[in-house]
């Protein structure tokens, strides 16, 4: 049997007339095996994320934030069936079990305590949107990721136990005659039985595990743009889009941030040879963009920027340089306090780093370093990248602004400039 792997992000299931659509897409395929993989709905996780805060900081509030999530889900079941008595049912029960956990003492352990709240987005989509299919006769199979992707406990970035993810995976779904089934994207689970997510915008790279794991003839990602484009549109309304690109080219374009796909998504994908097909869920006949192994070599410049960046510049208190010794040091550093490196630089006096930022991250790295390096930095700053750059994008990207670092590969430049 070969599966296709189906993924709807947040936006493809935002609201009622957005499953419907979810639904047409998927009555397109009546002969296909199909493993549906569900985000949680529209901006759930960043509501789930100020519940967290509230948790945290203003206990009384927690409540009606969770009352509001409550009914936004409960309207949607209501526009989606007339009697949606059995999905209230369910909806309630999960929203039983987020309070029961909202209603003892948090663990302080923040990224502990962020999977087992956070991760309620995708339980509620998908146990809502798996019991609409049904009831409108698309019959599926609802199966839960906590026990399908293995991960240890990294939580907010779990790390996949790929051997017992596979047999999990193979386990629920090879042994039943189903023909669709649906999961959350997301989210997993440890040996202990507890869940953590895959970091933000996960949901892609559980679809490429589920294929992976089910030999996948495809992955779909369907999205509300036309495929895979050059830039963000909302930035630069001439974005074209990229028909077919190379597993190793769309690596490097989401490894240096484009939003499109998750970064690792690609890798379990391309040893497979399974393409990555985005395409447009409002215009499904139409081609999309494809990833898979190919020859065509497209120079059409990518343009990828990421805001909320903060450049770190650290410099040896002592006489040294930088050389071995520190460098060593200073990624140990960073790797213990999880500070992505989306760009780094040295001179002889100084080492500098791009990095998200995270402030409550950001802030006990420099304290960290401070006892041996004199540590500057500067928030607000964004990142940019072009991929296969020529003078004209250079020119239309940076528009009069200067950057304060820049570094230039073959195929590669990236300038980190303060935000505007
Ligand atoms: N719901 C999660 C997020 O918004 C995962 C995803 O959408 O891929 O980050
Ligand atoms: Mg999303």
């Amino acid at each position: 049997m070969r599966y296709k792997v189906f993924k709807f992000g947040g936006a493809s299931v935002k609201d009622a007339p957005a499953i419907e659509n979810l639904h047409n897409i998927l009555r397109r395929y009546p002969d296909d095996h199909i493993i549906v993989v569900i985000s949680a709905m529209g901006k759930t996780t960043n509501f789930l994320e100020k519940v967290l805060h509230a948790y945290y900081h203003n206990p009384d509030q927690v409540e009606a934030l969770v009352s509001e999530l409550e009914q936004q889900h409960k309207d949607v079941a209501l526009r989606l069936v007339p009697d949606p008595g059995s999905i209230f049912d369910r909806i309630s029960e999960l929203f039983g079990q987020l309070r029961a956990k909202l209603d003892v003492e948090h663990s302080n352990n923040y990224d502990f305590d962020y999977d087992q709240l956070v991760s309620f987005g995708e339980m509620l989509s998908t146990s809502l949107i798996s019991m609409y299919l049904n009831l409108a006769g698309l019959t599926n199979t609802w199966l839960d990721a906590r026990r399908l992707v293995r991960t240890d406990d990294t939580y907010r970035e779990g790390r996949v136990d790929w051997d017992t993810t596979i047999a999990q995976i193979r386990d629920a779904v090879l042994s039943k005659p189903d023909r669709v089934f649906v999961t959350q994207g997301f989210i997993g689970g440890t040996a202990e039985h507890l869940t953590t997510t895959l970091g933000r915008e996960g949901s892609d790279y559980s679809a490429a595990i589920m294929a992976y794991a089910l030999d996948a003839e495809s992955v779909t990602i369907w999205k509300d743009v036309p495929g895979l484009l050059n830039a963000d549109p909302k930035r630069f309304p001439d974005a074209v889009k990229l028909d077919k690109i190379p597993y190793e080219e769309a690596v490097e374009l989401s490894y240096y941030g484009a939003s499109i796909i998750h970064p690792k998504t690609l890798k379990p994908l391309q040893n497979k040879q399974i393409p990555l097909y985005v395409k447009s869920f409002f215009e499904p006949d139409n081609e999309g963009s494809v990833i898979m192994t190919c020859t065509s070599k497209s120079n059409v410049p990518s343009i990828i920027v990421k805001d909320r960046q903060t450049l770190l510049t650290v410099f040896p208190r002592d006489f040294s340089f930088i050389a071995v010794d520190n460098l060593s040091e200073l990624f140990a550093v960073f790797a213990k306090y999880r500070i992505r490196i989306n760009m780094m630089q040295n001179s002889a006096l100084s080492f500098s780093v791009c990095t998200d930022a995270e402030p409550q991250r950001v802030q006990q790295c420099v304290e960290a370093l401070q006892e041996k390096y004199k540590v500057k930095y500067n928030e607000n700053v964004q990142l940019i990248t072009i991929r296969h750059y020529n003078k004209p994008t250079i020119e239309k990207v940076l528009s009069g602004r200067t950057a304060i670092l820049r570094q230039t590969s073959r195929a590669t430049i990236q300038f980190v400039i303060v935000e505007r």
